[in-house]
């Protein structure tokens, strides 16, 4: 069995489309998947996808590519990760890739989050791009070690890997691991123990390779943890075993039954 920790199935492209979506899952043994809210709008239709199926979890938060949107506060977060089906806070982070300046606004939301995952005793679930320095040290300014969490779709150096593990943070791969240009990334794969790793698709985005530039939705998620098991010399099995056991270590309050 395998779990996809981070898909955004409730995006139009999937959720129009979501029957499929989910039997795909059932054919390729995706037990699970974590659906992770983007702006507070959108935390609607993850909750909707989570209240309907017992396998589906959601998280509450607001993406840091969001400039102009409803700002969330502590207040808010905490609130909605009062609900059962909530499992972790974000996504969240810094990401000057795509927005350029100051960003003082992006760092105070990246900060916002932080409290309301300590406050609510629930997971991080972390974005960041091209931002490692102001990543990390908000992170310890803040305090993240007391929520725990996930540096997810990592792209980033094995240095700063190392940082957010020591930190008590997973680190999560995509079907970026696929990808021909990436082996700086795959020798980061090889470097990090494989309990502290957990997969995901970010579908609708990233197809991994053989399905690259497609549509992508979590049952790809096979693809990933099969590109892990070849870089590190182990079985496809030892890899879905211990990232399903890393997945719900870290996302401790989701129910299976
Ligand atoms: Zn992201
Ligand atoms: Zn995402």
């Amino acid at each position: 069995m395998y779990i996809d920790s981070h898909c955004h199935i409730n995006f139009p492209e999937l959720n129009n489309n979501i029957d499929n979506v989910l039997s795909n899952m059932k054919d390729n043994s995706i037990s699970h998947a974590l659906c992770v809210s983007v702006t507070l709008d959108n935390y609607q239709s993850v909750l909707k996808l989570a209240e309907a199926h017992n396998h589906i979890f959601a998280s509450v938060g607001v993406h840091p590519d969001y400039e102009d949107i409803d700002e969330p506060d502590v207040e808010i977060l905490t609130r909605h990760a009062k609900n059962a089906n909530v499992v972790a806070i974000g996504e969240t982070g810094l990401d000057y890739f795509r927005l350029k300046g100051e960003l003082l606004w992006q760092k105070d939301r990246f900060r916002t989050h932080i409290r309301a995952a300590i406050e609510s005793n629930l997971p991080l679930i972390i974005h960041t791009r091209n931002a490692r320095e102001d990543t990390i040290k908000i992170m310890k300014e803040e305090k993240a070690i007391n929520a725990r969490g996930v540096m997810h779709c990592f792209t980033e150096t094995y240095e700063m890997a190392k940082q957010a593990i020591d930190q008590d943070f997973y680190i999560s791969f995509s079907g970026i691991i696929t990808f021909k240009n990436a082996e700086e990334l795959r020798e980061t794969v090889r470097k990090i123990p494989l309990d502290r790793i957990l997969i995901e698709t970010d579908s609708p985005y990233l197809a991994p390779v053989p399905n690259r530039g497609k549509l992508n939705e979590p049952a790809n998620v096979v693809y990933v943890a099969k590109k892990i098991a070849e870089i590190k010399k182990i079985t496809v099995e030892e890899v879905a075993e211990t990232t399903t056991k890393n997945f719900f270590n870290l996302f401790s309050k989701c129910q299976t039954s």
